[in-house]
C-alpha cells in the first residue's frame, strides 16, 4: 500500500494526468532545451529566452497595425524605444496568440502631468479585451480596481510596486485564456497572473470578462486575439516586448 511503501498519495503527476509514463521514468521526453534571456537594467534592455516571440525590440513596430483599421502601427519608434503617438489610437500584435507569457517593459514620463487616470495610463489586452493596467501608480491615487498592475475593473494588485516616474518597470503576464465548447459555453475559466517588478501582484486572478470602462465585465467566447496595447493620450514609452507560447496540454494516452 502507499502507506507502507512511504510514498505519498499525491507523489508525481496526479491521477487523473492522462499518459502512459511511470514514476522517473527514462523514457519520457526530455522538454526543449533553449537559451534563458538576461534580467533588463534601467540603462539597457536584457535579452528575450531564445525560444521567446519577439514583438517589439528597439528596431521598429512591424509587428504591430492600427486597431481600428489594420494599418501601420502610427506610434514613435525613438531610440530603441516605443512611444504613445498622440491622436493614433491603440495598437495591437498583427499575431494573434492564445496562452502566453507576455514581458512587457514600460516608463512614465519623469516630468508628472495630470492626476488619477489621467497620469500616465495606457494597458496591455490580454485576448484583445482583458486589461492589465498601465498607469504612473507613484504617490498617484485612484481607484484600486483601475491603479497600476490592476485587472481592470477586476482586481486591484495585491501590492503597489510600482516605481518612480521616469524609471523602467517590467510585467511579466501569465495568460491563460479562457475556454469555451462548440455550443460557445465556457467549459474553463480564464487566468491572469502577473509579476510587477519581479514581484507577485495578480496570483491567478480569474478573468470575468471584458474590462470595458463603462459597464460591467461580460464574457464572450473567442480564441486566440492579438495583444492590444492601450492609447489613453498619455506618452508612455514601452521597450523589450517578447512572449512565449504556452502549448495546449495535449493528453498522450487517448
Ligand atoms: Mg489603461
Amino acid at each position: 500500500s502507499q502507506a507502507e511503501s512511504g510514498i505519498p498519495a499525491f507523489y508525481g503527476d496526479p491521477p487523473n494526468a492522462h499518459h502512459p509514463w511511470a514514476v522517473h521514468d527514462g523514457n519520457r521526453p526530455q522538454p526543449e532545451v533553449v537559451t534563458p534571456g538576461t534580467f533588463s537594467s534601467q540603462e539597457q534592455p536584457g535579452t528575450p529566452p531564445s525560444d521567446a516571440v519577439i514583438l517589439f525590440n528597439g528596431a521598429d513596430e512591424s509587428n504591430w497595425v492600427s486597431a481600428k483599421d489594420g494599418s501601420p502601427a502610427k506610434w514613435q519608434v525613438n531610440d530603441g524605444l516605443l512611444v504613445v503617438e498622440p491622436k493614433t489610437g491603440d495598437i495591437q500584435t498583427k499575431q494573434q496568440f492564445g496562452d502566453c507569457q507576455l514581458h512587457v517593459e514600460w516608463a512614465e514620463m519623469p516630468d508628472v502631468q495630470g492626476s488619477s487616470q489621467g497620469r500616465g495610463n495606457s494597458g496591455i489586452f490580454l485576448g484583445n479585451q482583458y486589461e492589465v493596467q498601465i498607469l504612473d501608480s507613484f504617490d498617484n491615487k485612484t481607484y484600486v480596481d483601475g491603479q497600476a498592475a490592476a485587472l481592470y475593473k477586476t482586481k486591484p494588485p495585491l501590492v503597489n510596486a510600482c516605481r518612480k516616474p521616469g524609471e523602467w518597470q517590467a510585467y511579466d503576464i501569465i495568460y491563460n485564456a479562457p475556454r469555451f465548447d462548440e455550443h460557445k459555453t465556457i467549459v474553463k475559466p480564464g487566468y491572469i497572473t502577473v509579476l510587477h517588478n519581479g514581484g507577485l501582484v495578480q496570483n491567478h486572478t480569474e478573468i470575468l470578462g471584458e474590462t470595458a470602462y463603462d459597464s460591467p465585465p461580460i464574457l464572450k467566447p473567442h480564441g486566440a486575439a492579438p495583444i492590444r496595447l492601450q492609447f489613453h493620450g498619455n506618452p508612455v514609452r514601452f521597450r523589450n516586448i517578447w512572449l512565449r507560447e504556452i502549448p495546449e496540454p495535449q493528453p498522450v494516452r487517448p
